[in-house]
């Protein structure tokens, strides 16, 4: 078990259209035995931020240590390190127990014994106890992904690397693994930096996100702390399904330090605990954000001036809520309401929020103004 810690990476591929910065100027502080998870779109660079930590690639710039120890010169065998990739990179004419003992023989001086041991032990975890004298072809993407993942607890590494280990699996398999490795990880209690495509694996996995776009840091932290208080328009806009709903709006204020927030198609009543938050925001017009699941439908207890209206476009059923598509003078909003809320098409449907959902954001800078 170990701390992690990545200081100031950049990582720079030499193309033939010339360089392209993959990583870029990365801090990251992973406690011993954290399991950090690691999105962003496609392209950021959490692969190739996996793969320096690895040593499969080499930092152009920056500092990779595990514990006290600068580990960039070292090579991936000796980094105590332990990777489970996506395609989980089993050798197809090895037995699942030759697969799982191969990295033990290679760097370790381990005896014969000592190895089955440790397979067997590993195996039992992961209960796969029944496969280790099958081949990789004659198992399921659920088996392999086990054996990919009992490889690498046989090596006992201070860090695991997880790069999308469940995204080739069924959903339902998905869930049952992402479970199966939260508990794993509870007991092994080994630092894990894991990334993702999935928001719902991350949200259930991590004890902090880690949310990168071009190759950038954009936000470390909990998983509700990136939820509910994303520190830029990027890290909002990312996280959440549907996403949230973004307006552009300005502020009039009132006598009374109270203001509204709105632009052409609405206005919304703010206290003067909005008003005074705002106040560092570099342009008049700023960007609003409310998510769809603090929308609800007003009724007569909404407080006056906090009543919004929009044409509803579609109305699609999902499981036991509802997503509710609104046209609010051609721009598309979207509320999350419990099914029993079924508005008819064409109608004008008014709804409301609590303002403490309310997210802004600077138009210029797009951080979060607080
Ligand atoms: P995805 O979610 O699609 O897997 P990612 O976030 O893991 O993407 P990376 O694979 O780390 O992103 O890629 C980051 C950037 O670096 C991309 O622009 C990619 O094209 C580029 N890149 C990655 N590997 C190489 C390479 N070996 N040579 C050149 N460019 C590369």
């Amino acid at each position: 078990m170990a701390r992690l810690q990545i200081d100031n990476l950049t990582k720079v591929f030499d193309a033939d259209s010339g360089p392209i910065v993959a990583v870029e100027e990365l801090d990251l502080d992973i406690k011993d035995g954290e399991f950090v998870v690691v999105v962003g779109p496609s392209g950021c660079g959490k692969s190739t931020t996996l793969r320096t930590v690895a040593g499969l690639e080499t930092a152009t710039e920056g500092e990779i240590r595990i514990g006290d120890e600068v580990i960039n010169d070292k090579p991936p065998k000796d980094r105590d390190i332990a990777m489970v990739f996506q395609s989980y990179a089993l050798y197809p004419h090895k037995t699942v127990r030759g697969n799982m003992a191969y990295g033990l023989r290679l760097s370790t001086d381990l005896t014969d014994e000592e190895i089955d041991k440790r397979v067997e032990e590993a195996a039992s975890m992961m209960g796969i106890e029944d496969l280790l004298d099958k081949k990789p072809g004659s198992l399921s993407g659920g088996q392999q992904q086990r054996v990919a993942t009992g490889r690498a607890i046989v090596r006992e590494p201070a860090v695991f690397l997880f790069d999308e280990p469940l995204s080739n699996l069924d959903a339902k398999l998905r869930k049952h693994m992402r479970t199966e490795l939260a508990r794993l990880h509870t007991e092994l209690g080994i630092t894990t930096m894991y990334v993702t495509h999935d928001q719902e694996e991350a949200m259930t996995m991590a004890d902090r996100i880690v949310v990168l776009n071009d190759g950038r840091l954009q936000q470390m932290a909990t998983p509700k702390e990136v939820y509910y208080e994303p520190v830029n328009y990027f890290v909002a806009d990312f996280i959440g399904s549907p996403s949230m709903n973004f307006f552009e709006v300005e502020l009039e204020t009132d006598a009374d330090g109270g203001g509204r927030l709105g632009n052409e198609s609405f206005t919304y009543e703010v206290s003067e605990r909005i008003v005074n938050n705002v106040q560092d925001r570099r342009s008049d017009r700023m960007i609003m954000g409310i998510r769809p699941e603090s929308m609800s439908p007003a009724d007569a207890t909404t407080p006056e001036g906090k009543t919004l209206s929009a044409r509803v476009d579609v109305v699609e059923v999902v499981g036991s809520d509802n997503f509710i598509y609104l046209d609010m003078d051609g721009k598309e909003c979207r509320v999350r309401t419990p099914s029993t809320i079924e508005p008819a098409l064409d109608t004008t449907f008014e709804f409301t929020f609590d303002e403490e959902n309310i997210h802004l954001f600077d138009i210029e800078t797009e951080q979060a103004l607080t």
